[in-house]
């Protein structure tokens, strides 16, 4: 395998998160086990705080700032990242799980002649391969993928994987690049809806409360929601909720909605099926609450309560209210 570079691809606005330095973290160890240089490629106006961050871990950032990369947009991202891969010729480039990452990581494995893996616990090089472990039919088993084209064009587990140290390491360069991109016009956006968004986002929240259809409408949520503010938590829900209309999309937690990876997740009348798990396979402790003994969020709590929500959320949003 001939290894040239680790390139970690990061959105230019998102800032220095915990996504942005679980990326940087996994490409900083890849390319260190190769004895290889990693690159942070930023695309989009360089956050400063994403721009330093980058910097203490990687070799070199790569700011690409051409005005098609003002917002996002498919075709343009795709053309500016694969036009900087045809420069640097990686032998892996890795993304996060963001919605954008998801969408650019097969297509960009296909215009580079690569292979592309999906939801990466762990990246490794061996053998003269990389290899990918991934989670498998819904999260019940765990893959270990060989990648045979370069480059491997993987998507990580971005907050599952472990910031990297900077200590010591010298400042990365910082290279400005005009790809000379020409906006793409088949895709246009012809609206935008922003969502009101309050508190940090869920995937980087510490405390979190989730809930699911057993609530039987958008009224219990409330309840929810009020026992979360006691809490100081963030409030989620599993996608049958979701798509009720009970509660916002963004709110979705699991194979299909948002990896979280808080202290605590709290599942309330959710029954724990294998696409809600996944997305909640990070979080520290697990809380379920119940009425069904048999439901198999019980196999993967650590505290489990066999009980009606009802008897217990009000009584417990008012002892904590009281503590606060
Ligand atoms: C390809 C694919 C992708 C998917 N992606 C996702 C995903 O990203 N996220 C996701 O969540 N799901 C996903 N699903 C759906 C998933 O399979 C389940 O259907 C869904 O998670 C069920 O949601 P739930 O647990 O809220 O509802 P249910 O399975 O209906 O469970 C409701 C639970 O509430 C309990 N309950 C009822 N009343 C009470 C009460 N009064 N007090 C206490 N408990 C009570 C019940 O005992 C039950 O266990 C996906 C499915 C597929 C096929």
């Amino acid at each position: 395998m001939i290894v040239q570079d680790v390139v970690c691809y990061l959105f230019g606005r998102a800032g220095f998160d915990r996504a942005a330095q679980g990326i940087l973290g996994a490409g900083r160890r890849l390319a260190d086990s190769l004895g290889e240089k990693l690159r942070a490629a930023v695309l989009g106006p360089a956050d400063d705080a994403l721009t330093a961050g980058a910097q203490a871990v990687a070799d070199t950032v790569v700011l690409a700032e051409d005005a098609p990369l003002e917002e996002y947009h498919p075709e343009n991202f795709l053309t500016a990242l694969a036009t900087i891969c045809n420069q640097l010729q990686p032998t892996a480039v890795l993304l996060g799980n963001d919605t954008y990452s998801q969408e650019l990581a097969p297509r960009l494995a296909h215009r580079l002649g690569g292979s592309a893996a999906s939801d990466a616990v762990e990246v490794v090089a061996e053998g003269g391969q990389l290899r990918v472990t991934r989670g498998v039919y819904g999260g019940k088993a765990t893959a270990v993928i060989a990648l045979c084209r370069s480059p491997g064009v993987v998507w990580v587990r971005a907050r599952a994987m472990a910031p990297a140290d900077p200590t010591g390491r010298p400042a990365g360069e910082v290279q400005r690049l005009k790809l000379g991109l020409k906006a793409d016009e088949r895709v246009k956006v012809v609206s935008r809806h922003v969502e009101a968004k309050e508190g940090v986002p869920l995937e980087e929240a510490r405390l979190i409360v989730s809930g699911g259809r057993g609530l039987g409408g958008p009224e219990p949520f409330k309840e929810l929601q009020a026992l979360a503010k006691a809490m100081g938590a963030q409030m989620a829900a599993s996608r049958a909720a979701c798509d009720a209309g009970w509660v916002p999309p963004s709110w979705q937690v699991g194979q299909t909605g948002k990896k979280v990876a808080p202290e605590l997740y709290m599942a309330i009348a959710i029954s724990g099926a294998s696409q809600h798990i996944m997305g909640i396979a990070d979080a520290k402790v697990i809380c379920a609450i119940n009425r069904d003994p048999d439901a198999p969020i019980f196999k993967h709590c650590r505290f489990g309560l066999v009980e009606d929500y009802q008897k217990v959320v009000g009584p417990l949003r008012d002892k904590l209210s009281r503590h606060s």
